[in-house]
């Protein structure tokens, strides 16, 4: 089948519908992209894309330049000519621990008095079983123009947003139009020749892929982080022990590092909502519900690892802290474990001088530059006159500073490393009291 120009618009242009839209239009396709917030598509109109994504940039502007990707509040006139229709929408954490739909639902109440043609309509929002159905029947209640709800959910990771969705693993699509699935084929064929897989399945079958694939995820990082927390307990090396285990093919080496908790705008929500999903179908996921609990502890290990050392005083300590975002390359803090660091530090007494290469602005905007928070220029603008560093997000850049350097800023060499940067031997030879995860402790300064 020789694909052909499409004419695609994605509604919400966040992470997931901005890397969508520029794909889509690198692909030759025609793309529209509609938010409802006024900074955002000013921004993308002049050029800019309104979020830190490597690469993305470039390609965004690529595609504007060439006429193939625009950026609008007019939902209506985006629609005009377009039969193929993404939402990209915030599916947040409700109150009881559920998917808040409110986003997807407003929008599909809009869409029935819109359509002109056949039209696809493509969930790719994380969303809970049955959702297509109730997207479905919202905009059949507003129109006569035949059209069909897809469930394609997405599994791009941010900071690796572009490779992931021109090479994903796999592409879902839950459908059971026919008509659906040959649109659905022809859009991603220029993706899916080059040897990534595309499984078809129901709408429910889809929508249950992505839930099931993050809290496996989740779940396995948890996994990690508990042997990490018995290896230090017992004088094994963790990171000798994911060598091991890892290498067995049934399980891999990916996902294997412990650290202080995953964060991020998907797993925490997404097994919350699962966990949710099964109670109201009157099954109990245990297993999930205890990797919320430890994955909650996990995120309180550094500042007990902190507050031990100092004897539970904070009072007049300062505290270097690298690293805000939930993960590296990224600009993201939703769910970060530094922010509930900051947060118990700040209170205990401490002051925190804090760095991150991309997420210095949204910490701003949650947290405030206070009395006890300030956001520093780099690396060394942090650890300068600190009585510890903590590293909290591990950005490359951070894995070859100068170790000389640091020593001579901090008062005292001593680090908290909570994503396990630097080798053992190099932080004893280099003279630091050095305390990672699951890894053993390294005095040698003292
Ligand atoms: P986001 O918050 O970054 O972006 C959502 C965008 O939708 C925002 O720009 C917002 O202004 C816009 N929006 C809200 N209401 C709108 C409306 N009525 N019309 C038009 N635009 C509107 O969210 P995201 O991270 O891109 O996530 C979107 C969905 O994709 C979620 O369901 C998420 O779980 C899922 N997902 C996210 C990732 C990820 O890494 N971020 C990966 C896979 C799946």
């Amino acid at each position: 089948m020789q694909p052909c120009m499409k004419k695609i618009t994605i509604i919400g242009t966040g992470y997931v519908g901005l890397v969508t839209g520029t794909c889509f239009a690198e692909l030759g396709n025609d793309v529209t992209c509609v938010d409802v917030d006024e900074q955002k598509v000013s921004m993308m109109n002049q050029g800019r894309v309104p979020l830190y994504e490597p690469g993305l940039e470039e390609v965004f502007q690529r595609n504007q330049r060439a006429g193939r990707l625009r950026a609008t509040l007019d939902l209506p006139a985006a629609l005009k000519g377009s039969s193929i229709i993404f939402l990209a929408l915030p599916t947040p954490m409700g109150d009881d621990g559920s998917a808040n739909l409110s986003y997807i639902f407003a929008v599909a109440d809009t869409l029935g008095p819109l359509l002109e043609e056949y039209t696809v309509i493509i969930d790719k929002s994380t969303v809970p079983v049955g959702t297509a159905e109730q997207v479905r029947a919202r905009i059949a209640a507003n129109t006569t123009v035949d059209f069909d709800v897809v469930s394609n959910p997405e599994f791009l990771r941010e900071g690796l947003a572009l490779q992931d969705f021109m090479h994903p693993d796999r592409v879902v699509i839950g459908s059971s139009s026919d008509k659906a699935r040959a649109v659905m084929a022809e859009l991603y064929e220029p993706i899916t020749r080059n040897d990534h897989p595309l499984y078809f399945m129901s709408e429910r079958s889809a929508e249950m892929t992505k839930y099931a694939a993050n809290s496996f995820l989740a779940a396995k990082i948890t996994f990690m982080n508990q042997i990490a927390n018995l290896c230090e307990r017992i004088d094994a090396n963790v990171d000798d022990v994911r060598l091991g285990v890892g290498s067995d093919s049934r399980i891999g080496h990916k996902f294997l590092y412990p650290g202080i908790g995953y964060g991020g705008s998907c797993f925490p929500k997404d097994v919350q909502a699962l966990i949710h999903t099964a109670q109201d179908h009157g099954y109990d996921l245990q297993l999930l519900k205890t990797v919320i609990d430890n994955n909650q502890a996990q995120k309180k290990v550094l500042t007990s690892k902190v507050l031990n050392y100092f004897n539970n005083d904070l009072e007049g300590k300062t505290l270097a802290l690298w690293g805000l975002a939930f993960k590296p390359e990224t600009d993201d803090i939703r769910e970060a474990p530094a922010i509930e660091m900051i947060r118990s530090l700040t209170a205990a007494g401490a002051t925190v001088r804090a760095y991150d290469p991309e997420a210095m602005e949204n910490i701003k905007k949650l947290l405030g530059d206070n009395d006890r928070l300030h956001l520093v220029a780099d690396e060394y603008a942090a650890a300068d006159g600190a009585d510890a560093l903590l590293i909290v997000t591990e950005w490359s850049q951070f894995a070859s500073v100068s170790l000389d350097r640091i020593k001579e800023l901090l008062t005292q060499p001593v680090i908290f490393d909570g994503r396990n940067m630097f080798p053992i031997e190099t932080m004893r030879a280099a003279g630091f009291y050095y305390e990672s995860i699951g890894r053993p402790l390294v005095t040698s300064s003292l």
